[in-house]
């Protein structure tokens, strides 16, 4: 699928990456690339349940935490493994198992409402895939119905979702376009996403003030008028 990323600025970033001899693991992860729009996943994903994998996160953050020079007994820290183990399967990357993907239902659109609608200022917290630390953001999603309409808590629900993994933003983007997508049964679809990254901002080259825009449209939102409608109505404070 082509993907059209059109204002992005600052960190600009394209999923076309030659890699060759000379690439540079470090400088991928700088970069922000992502090397495809699937979240890159083994076969057996998910031959473990959720407990089993709890267990394994658990005895693996304790090691990571040990060799950093924690002393685990203390009352404060002994807990930890456990707690990061069970918030990254149940919370911050539940979102890898299809298990827990938001079932979208249609309603007929009643009213005939043919113009766009748009959910914007939804705010997400994901994480970033090359250092795991938060990617902060809002997304703004616009479509127009095809004779359906989904409800907005639902438009919500599939950004959570997709938010909820190890991301590279403009992956995210474009699953959640194609998502909405589906559910909706149309190509009218914008997506538009502007976040903090903390891999940025917090560590690295410490840029505390930078945010990443990254855009998806597809269908009538490439027509100028249909799109610069969807960027005015976000730009409206
Ligand atoms: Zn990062």
């Amino acid at each position: 699928m082509k993907s059209k990323l059109p204002f992005m600025k600052q960190k600009e970033t394209s999923l076309n990456i030659p890699l060759n001899n000379d690439f540079n693991l470090d400088d991928f992860a700088e970069d922000h690339f992502g090397t495809s729009y699937d979240t890159p996943l083994r076969p057996d994903a998910f031959e473990l349940d959720d407990k089993q994998k709890i267990e394994i996160i658990e005895s693996h953050f304790r090691e990571i935490m040990t060799t950093l020079g924690l002393d685990l007994t203390d009352d404060s820290l002994k807990g930890t493994p456990a707690r990061v183990a069970k918030m990254y399967v149940k919370e911050i990357f539940s979102g890898l198992n299809p298990a827990n993907k938001p079932v979208a239902r249609l309603f007929e659109n009643k009213y005939n409402y043919q113009e766009m609608l748009v959910e914007k200022d939804i705010t997400f917290y994901s994480n970033c895939e090359h250092h795991f630390v938060p990617i902060i953001g809002k997304a703004h999603v616009a479509y127009i119905s095809s004779g359906k309409v989904i409800g907005l808590s639902k438009i919500n629900r599939i950004v959570q979702y997709f938010a909820k993994r190890p991301q590279v933003q403009e992956r995210l983007t474009v699953q959640i376009a194609n998502e909405l997508k589906k559910a909706l049964k149309t190509e009218d679809v914008g997506v538009v996403i502007d976040a903090t990254h903390l891999c940025v901002s917090s560590r690295g080259i410490g840029d505390t003030n930078s945010s990443t825009g990254t855009a998806n449209f597809s269908g009538r939102f490439n027509e100028e008028k249909v799109r610069s409608e969807f960027l005015n109505y976000i730009n409206a404070r």
